[in-house]
């Protein structure tokens, strides 16, 4: 996505990718794009199949105590809503675009790694087929993900680092099933949280509250169903969850997780290499394209105009909106999750909270606000 915006501004980029093309267009992770996130991808050439393909959502429902609350986006934060199109779908319409455009992208990378980035003169070291190369360049943007090199190189106690990591993890199904619902429900249930997704209107994206560490050894299809099945009907009307082959399974861990500050000389990071939030807001891709979004504008500026100042504030101007994700995304991981050191006490606050969040106008609308897509600026 940075490297698109460039070269909308006519500044040059490269993008060294450690995976294959297939590898990375394949990869199921999130799926939910925030109002301006569907907008920007279209105003900037990107969004076509998105608009033919992407499922437009007004609102979601919350499930507790055997009935649905809906929380109605349109109605409370100005029309707006939201877009279920799969990254790898956003993943496959960038490569597209930038190899369309003549842009540089290689892929399968090794050994990367960055050096000179105090300096005026960054490197990027890289083997393709076994063959050393060096990319030198003006700026390295390190957008290479939680697990990448980027961060890592930045010296030791320049960063800080604040992290909570929850107790546990989400167990995750893609299934040939039209999904049960138009909207995704978010259903808490007192042996654990369980979520309705989707990614079209045949494929339903399904996930189980589990530990952190979950065998999925010990979840066959059968038993993934009966547990879906147990923690999502639960409304005593004749809903059924419907079901179909599984198509992909996997286990996520849950961590909150922000670097301070998110620069360092030439070097800026943007999206989980700087910062991570458990999925229960939908916020993971889209914070990570408004980091990128505000690193394009102060390239921009300073290629164009050789103002070095939104560089400067790079950092602060990201974490101001990154914290309210963070805020957000923790807020509603505690209010729909099962702890296991909850006290009766604790349980009761929790379902007091959804009661309000489901029946106070103020409060459904701070959730739907966050929802949608806080604004940039
Ligand atoms: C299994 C899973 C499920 C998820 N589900 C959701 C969800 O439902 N909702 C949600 O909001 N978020 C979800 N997320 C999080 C969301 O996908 C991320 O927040 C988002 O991908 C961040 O984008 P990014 O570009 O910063 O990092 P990434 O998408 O991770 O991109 C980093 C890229 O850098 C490459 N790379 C890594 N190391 C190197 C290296 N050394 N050299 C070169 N290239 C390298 C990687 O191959 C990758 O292509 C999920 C994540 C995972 C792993």
């Amino acid at each position: 996505m940075l490297s698109h915006l460039l070269s909308l501004e006519g500044i040059e980029a490269v993008v060294v990718e450690r995976h294959s093309r297939r590898r990375i267009e394949e990869r199921i992770r999130a799926g939910v794009l925030e109002q301006w996130v569907a907008d920007l991808l279209v105003e900037t050439g990107v969004g076509d199949r998105l608009k033919r393909e992407g499922l437009v959502h007004h609102g979601i429902a919350l499930r507790f105590q055997g009935k649905d609350h809906r929380i109605d986006f349109a109605e409370l934060a100005g029309g707006k809503g939201v877009t279920v199109y799969g990254q790898h779908e956003v993943v496959k319409d960038l490569i597209a675009a930038r190899l369309a455009a003549g842009g540089a992208i290689v892929f399968e990378a090794g050994n990367v790694s960055v050096h000179g980035f105090d300096g005026d003169a960054p490197v990027i070291r890289y083997h393709v087929d076994g063959e050393p190369r060096d990319l030198h360049c003006d700026f390295v943007a390190g957008c290479d993900g939680f697990h990448g090199v980027c961060r890592p190189s930045i010296p030791q106690g320049a960063l800080t680092v604040y992290e909570r990591v929850y107790p546990f993890g989400w167990l995750g199904i893609l299934a040939e099933a039209p999904p049960a619902s138009d909207e995704l429900i978010y259903a808490h249930h007192e042996d654990g949280f369980a979520l309705l997704s989707m990614r079209s209107p045949q494929i339903s994206r399904l996930y189980l509250q589990c530990r952190p560490d979950e065998d999925l050894n010990l979840w066959p299809d059968e038993r993934i169903w009966r547990e879906l099945h147990h923690r999502l009907e639960t409304t005593g009307a004749p809903w059924r969850l419907t079901e179909g082959p599984v198509l992909q399974k996997g286990v996520t861990a849950m961590r909150s997780f922000v670097v301070e500050p998110m620069q360092y000389g030439r070097l800026f990071l943007a999206g989980d290499a700087a910062h991570i939030v458990p999925p229960t807001g939908a916020k993971g891709m889209n914070t990570a394209i408004a980091d990128v979004r505000a690193l394009s504008r102060a390239l921009t500026a300073f290629f164009k105009e050789g103002r070095r100042d939104l560089l400067d504030s790079y950092s602060d101007t990201c974490l101001r909106r990154v914290w309210k994700v963070q805020r957000f995304s923790w807020w509603m991981t505690s209010l729909l999750h099962r702890f296991d050191d909850h006290t009766p006490f604790d349980r009761r606050r929790q379902l007091a909270e959804l009661d309000y969040v489901t029946s106070s106008r103020a409060a459904a609308t701070t959730l739907a606000e966050n929802y949608v897509g806080l604004p940039m600026e």
